[in-house]
């Protein structure tokens, strides 16, 4: 089931898919490197931006939805 999680810190909404505790697939809704301040700060300190693609925020974000109820930890639908 996939769910819209925003970010706590910039905003930036993503699309997430929880398959298992440890495999979370989020989807962005646009270039990553554009709507998060955080990857952008990264990508301008040279890192590459896949490298970045985890926003620390955003994972807490995650994690609390999931906490939540709001994201469901589902198998194969
Ligand atoms: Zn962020």
């Amino acid at each position: 089931m996939r769910r819209a999680v925003a970010c706590g810190t910039c905003g930036n909404e993503v699309l997430c898919e929880k398959f298992s505790p440890a495999h979370t697939q989020i989807q962005w809704t646009d270039e990553a490197a554009e709507v998060c301040p955080r990857i952008r700060a990264g990508v301008a300190a040279g890192e590459p931006s896949a490298r970045v693609r985890s926003c620390e925020a955003l994972r807490g974000s995650i994690d609390a939805a999931v906490a939540s109820g709001l994201l469901e930890v589902g198998g194969p639908s």
